[in-house]
């Protein structure tokens, strides 16, 4: 276990924003990270679990400890005639374990394909794309409490998931890291395929059965063509939650804006998506200086290069007052802000 100094981040957010940690740790097992938590030196020391970083802004050097998550491997470790539980080492790319379960048609997170990131952050925001989430195959997930190092496991009801939310997104933020995720996927595929232009483009096949790999080539090859690729140009993906508000506020908002977009939530309210709400403001494709918003979707902020994650947030700042002034609704960032 090497433990880097002054470390450049620049390659560990998919923003691209060049600031640097005090130190800096890769961990590949439990025993490792065990072994960092005993340090003495480090014990008061902020510590940041780091991923992917593709759900990341950085606005400042961080001065203390990144643990970046590289624990890896994919088994199954039970199964009967309708499910598969497999289990997961956080760091092992959320794609690949996509990948591994298509392959063995194994169902439930197809329509998730292509998520950046790690296994090990899904949870934290609860990742979801095309009508699916994590927590509807979720089983349960290990992990180590930051402070003590104690071991728990937190069944799916303990997680507390909500839209794009979790307990390790706020109670436990920096203070837990995940080690392990266990999903139970099934072995008779009930694919999700009502969501926008996914059944445009199912009817294209002319099949009567639609396999699990069909519809997750068909999610990725629209991600591809509509998201701006972090390697190319920096981003988080959506910057902003859609917001949910009261049946009594959209309705006065519908009067003023008849074509306002709208889908119904499980707890009686309204989503709008904040995509629309943004562009409605005038701000699709702009770009001022090095930031920009982009021109297929106005919820990604992007980095056209040399951007500091000051820029980002002016940005940020700027919109969320136009929405509010527009609107009457306040954008709340989905990306995690340090
Ligand atoms: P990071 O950015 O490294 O970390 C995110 C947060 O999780 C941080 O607070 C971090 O401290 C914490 N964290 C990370 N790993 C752990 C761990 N092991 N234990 C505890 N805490 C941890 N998200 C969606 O939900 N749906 C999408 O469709 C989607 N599309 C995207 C498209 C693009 C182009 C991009 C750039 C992003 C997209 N995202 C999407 C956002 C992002 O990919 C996900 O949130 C992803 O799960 C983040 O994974 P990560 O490993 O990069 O996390
Ligand atoms: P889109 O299809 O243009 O739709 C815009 C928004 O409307 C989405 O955010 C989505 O909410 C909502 N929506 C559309 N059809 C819906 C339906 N049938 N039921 C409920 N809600 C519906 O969105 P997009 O930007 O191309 O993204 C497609 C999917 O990928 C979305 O699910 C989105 O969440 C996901 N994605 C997420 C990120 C991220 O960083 N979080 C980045 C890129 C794409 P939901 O977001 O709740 O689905």
């Amino acid at each position: 276990m090497k433990i880097e100094k002054n470390k450049s981040l620049k390659n560990n957010n998919t923003f691209g924003i060049d600031v640097r940690a005090r130190e800096y740790v890769e961990i590949y097992d439990e025993e490792d990270l065990k072994q960092l938590l005993s340090l003495s030196e480090l014990k008061d020391e902020p510590k940041l679990v780091l991923g992917g970083g593709s759900n990341i802004l950085f606005t400042q050097d961080y001065n203390g400890i990144v643990i970046k998550n590289s624990i890896p491997g994919i088994k199954i470790i039970f199964e009967n005639e309708k499910h598969c539980l497999v289990k997961t080492g956080a760091g092992v790319i959320w794609n690949d374990l996509v990948l591994f379960a298509v392959e063995k048609n194994l169902g439930g997170i197809e329509n998730l394909i292509a998520i950046p990131g790690t296994v090990g952050a899904a949870p934290v925001q609860n990742i979801g794309a095309y009508g699916e989430e994590l927590q509807n195959t979720f089983h349960s997930l290990k992990g180590i409490f930051l402070d003590s190092g104690k071991e728990i496991v937190f069944e799916k009801e303990e997680c507390k998931f909500g839209y794009r939310e979790s307990i390790f997104k706020n109670e436990l933020k920096e203070k837990f890291i995940i080690t392990y995720v266990i999903l139970e996927l099934y072995k008779n595929p009930q694919p999700v395929f009502n969501y926008g232009p996914i059944k445009n483009e199912l009817d294209k096949l002319n099949k009567e059965i639609f396999s699990i790999k069909d519809i997750s080539d068909i999610i990725a090859k629209i991600r591809n063509e509509k998201l701006p690729d972090p390697t190319a140009i920096g981003n988080a993906g959506s910057f902003f939650q859609n917001p949910e508000i009261d049946k009594e506020q959209f309705l006065e908002l519908k009067k003023e804006h008849p074509e306002i977009p709208c889908f119904t939530t499980p707890h009686d309210k309204v989503k709008i998506p904040a995509g629309w709400l943004i562009e409605k403001c005038g701000w699709k494709g702009k770009r001022i200086q090095n930031v920009g918003v982009h021109e297929e979707q106005a919820l990604v902020l992007v980095n056209y290069g040399n951007a500091t994650g000051a820029n980002i947030l002016s940005l940020a700042q700027e919109i969320k007052i136009s929405v509010i002034k527009t609107f009457g609704i306040e954008l709340t960032e989905e990306v995690n802000i340090y």
